[in-house]
């Protein structure tokens, strides 16, 4: 075993060194270099005495026994600083009491030099024939080993508390930090209570060298957060949405660069909001659209729109504001629905939007006419003309009819070359009328075409809603009257009755 056990110690003593040596140098680098050199002394320090407390003879090994208690004392002392550096807890302090630091070195180096006397550390020392020796272990050694764990300990919980909080970038390097400060106090706490009876056999020593590897790893490749502390304030500064902090009275308490712009422009001028009501900043207009709401879409004086919520902090008793200008995404919205209920050609309303609207309009109470218009021989239009010709057509008539409806009724393309007119609140012979006009209007159209101006007519049906029908059927008199229409000889509107078709004649 000690075959094994002293080369092992030796080289560890000598890569803690390297370690303590490389750390060393790149103390002006990184924080965390001192104390990792620290660490890996004490390493080093307590690996060698091993290996001399493993095979020297009763004197050596027992002067080496003494030996290894600087260099445990330097481990403990290291990585309380170590901790304290990376997870920035109890930094300060540290700063200050650094003095402290010394005490526990100091006692534990004058109870063992001064054990012969006392015995308090080791109450016996066993030598073995074959060389080495093991120490048994008195009151002072357990208060001495108690404080180093009760310091590891705090400075696990310190890690843990300080992984939860980290962005999760930063979780992984904790989590290498926690796992190489474990692996040696669990080898330490494995020998501790185990292998003291026998030839003391303590890897304590070799596994601190996978600590600090990992460390080292940690300080070279992570990025603890003291270095690139990325915090939510940073996130919410950068943010392009307006972010307020309230507190119980409505007083800002913090708001970061977009929310102080858009203030701002709300006030009509800068400067600090932190500390005032917002209802005194904003405003009673704003102020009582914000109050008592969660999310809400507000409307400024100048005609912007905002996406206000309010997210509410029962633990601190306040509130968060987050503002976002919407007005953009508003006005592409608002392009997109109306994209979608129109006719991409005409820019009139298209069949979809003309049947939903009739559904509602037949269940109304006020009378209700259709029209649906046909232009004629449009075949004969686009045969002649060609296509854009006729399309043209369509667009100038649609347009036509569009501006003289204007909010009286709802316009559509039907189809081709088909349009349907609602007309809420007129009676068929209003309606009749009305088509009339538009007919008059839409045949003083010229369009320009290359062996000239070219004007186009339409014929219309007219139906009014009777009791008892459903929008088909009101479209489908509509279109029957439109087909007597045509019968009749075209340029015409023809009104379907409950009786009879009568024309309006030209
Ligand atoms: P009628 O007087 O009996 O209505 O004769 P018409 O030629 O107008 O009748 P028909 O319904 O047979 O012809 C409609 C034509 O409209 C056929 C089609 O090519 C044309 N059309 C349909 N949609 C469009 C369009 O978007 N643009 C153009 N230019 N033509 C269209
Ligand atoms: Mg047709
Ligand atoms: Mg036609």
């Amino acid at each position: 075993m000690r075959a094994v056990l002293v080369p092992a110690y030796v080289a560890a003593a000598l890569c803690a060194a390297l370690y303590a040596l490389l750390s060393w140098h790149r103390r002006h680098v990184t924080p965390l270099a001192k104390s990792l050199a620290l660490i890996t002394s004490g390493a080093a320090l307590w690996s060698l005495a091993q290996a001399f407390a493993a095979v020297a003879s009763p004197t050596v090994a027992v002067a080496a026994t003494y030996a290894m208690f600087p260099g445990v004392a330097m481990l403990v002392a290291g990585f309380h600083w170590h901790i304290t550096v990376f997870t920035g807890y109890g930094l300060d302090r540290l700063r200050r009491w650094h003095a402290l630091l010394l005490i526990h070195p100091v006692l534990l180096t004058s109870a063992v030099a001064t054990d012969p006397w006392h015995h308090a550390f080791f109450t016996s020392v066993t030598s073995h024939p074959d060389g080495g020796v093991t120490p048994h272990f008195g009151p002072l050694y357990w208060v001495h080993t108690l404080y180093s764990y009760t310091i590891i300990g705090i400075g696990m919980v310190r890690a843990v508390a300080a992984m939860r909080k980290a962005v999760r970038g930063h979780r992984r390097v904790f989590l290498i930090f926690l796992v190489g400060g474990l692996v040696p106090a669990a080898g330490n706490l494995v020998s501790i209570l185990l292998l003291t009876k026998d030839r003391q056999l303590d890897l304590t020593p070799i596994l601190f060298l996978i600590t600090a590897s990992m460390w080292w790893w940690a300080e070279r490749f992570g990025t603890p957060a003291r270095r690139t502390p990325v915090s939510y304030k940073q996130v919410i500064a950068a943010l392009r949405d307006a972010v307020m902090v309230l507190d119980a009275d409505g007083r800002f308490l913090d708001v970061n660069p977009a929310a102080v712009e858009l203030l701002a422009v709300l006030r009509g001028c800068g400067g600090s909001v932190v500390g005032r009501r917002w209802q005194d900043v904003l405003g009673p207009r704003l102020a009582s659209a914000f109050a008592g709401i969660d999310q809400q879409t507000v409307a400024s004086a100048d005609g912007r729109t905002y996406d206000v919520r309010v997210v509410r902090m029962p633990a601190e008793n306040g509130a968060v504001v987050v503002v976002r200008d919407i007005t953009e995404l508003e006005r592409l919205r608002a392009e997109l629905t109306d994209q979608a209920v129109r006719d991409g050609l005409t820019g009139v309303y298209n069949r979809r939007h003309l049947t939903a609207v009739l559904r509602e309009q037949v269940t109304g109470s006020q009378p209700l006419a259709a029209v649906m218009i046909d232009v004629d021989h449009f075949k004969a239009v686009n045969d002649t003309y060609g296509h854009a010709v006729g399309d043209e057509v369509l667009i100038r008539l649609a347009r036509e009819i569009g501006d003289a409806v204007g909010a009286a009724g709802t316009v559509a393309r039907y189809g081709g070359e088909e349009f349907a007119i609602l007309l809420p609140g007129a009676d068929a012979r209003t309606a009749a009328g009305l088509a009339e006009q538009w007919r008059h209007r839409c045949a003083q159209i010229t369009v320009a075409t290359p062996v000239g101006p070219l004007r186009a007519t339409f014929s219309a049906g007219v139906a009014q809603l009777e009791p008892g029908e459903n929008a088909e059927d009101l479209l489908r008199r509509a279109d029957r009257a439109l087909y007597a229409a045509k019968e009749r000889g075209r340029d015409r509107v023809v009104t379907d009755g409950p009786e009879r078709l009568t024309a309006v004649l030209p």
